[in-house]
Formats: structure tokens, C-alpha cells, sequence
């Protein structure tokens, strides 16, 4: 068992993983789709419902860890603009004052203060150290 999860772990080495706001909403997506498909035997909601976790999936499993986590900022922007009322006004600022980026290495999400020019940062999760602009 040890060496399975080495080897799952190797494997996805350098992916994104999905750990993110937009793929817990494509996941509930899915499961909302096929629910309703059961329950009114919608067969014709498979469809987009396999979509949505083909999707999610395709996220999970990406090497372009930029690309999926501009994505899902976006994706939290848009969450921002709709439930924008109800968040407190500390959380609002904290974007502005952070820079949040993934590591290079891990793609672990890493958040440095913002404009203090190029700083060393050292990953949490797997403890590389690089230099980044804030
Ligand atoms: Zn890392």
C-alpha cells in the first residue's frame, strides 16, 4: 500500500489536483444533474452532466497549473460579483493586499503581500525556494 501511494502521488506530481472552489462547484454540479436525470428520467441531462465531470476531471489531471488556477480566479471573481453582499469587507480586501500564485513545483497556492518587489519564497507543502515578484 505504501508504494501505491508513492507512485499515485509521483503521478501526480506537477498537476493541479483540482482543490479548488470552481471544481467542488463543477463536482455538485455533476451530482445535481444526474439526481434530476434519475428523478425525472431526463436521460437527455447525462449528457451535459458527463460534461461537467469530464471537465472537473481534465482540471484534476492538467499540467498547466497557471492556466487552471487563472481559471478558477476568474471563476471566484464572477462568485465575488454575484455574492459579493454577503462577504465581509476584511475577505474583499485580502485579494488586493496578497498576491496568490501556485508553486512552481507543487502547484501548492501560495500567498505573499503585494508590493514589496522581488521576495524569496519558500513553499509550505514541498519547501522549494524561489524568488517572485509581489
Ligand atoms: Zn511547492
Amino acid at each position: 500500500m505504501p508504494d501505491l501511494k508513492k507512485r499515485y502521488s509521483q503521478w501526480m506530481q506537477g498537476r493541479y489536483g483540482g482543490n479548488d472552489k470552481l471544481n467542488l462547484f463543477l463536482l455538485g454540479a455533476f451530482l445535481v444533474l444526474i439526481v434530476i436525470a434519475a428523478l425525472l428520467q431526463l436521460r437527455i441531462l447525462d449528457i451535459p452532466a458527463f460534461l461537467v465531470l469530464i471537465y472537473a476531471y481534465y482540471r484534476i489531471l492538467s499540467k498547466n497549473i497557471e492556466a487552471r488556477v487563472a481559471e478558477n480566479q476568474k471563476f471566484e471573481l464572477g462568485l465575488e460579483k454575484v455574492f459579493g453582499i454577503f462577504q465581509s469587507p476584511e475577505k474583499k480586501s485580502a485579494r488586493r493586499i496578497y498576491r496568490i500564485f501556485p508553486c512552481p513545483q507543487c502547484g501548492q497556492k501560495l500567498r505573499i503581500p503585494k508590493g514589496h518587489g522581488k521576495v524569496s519564497v519558500t513553499c509550505p507543502k514541498c519547501h522549494k525556494e524561489f524568488m517572485k515578484r509581489s
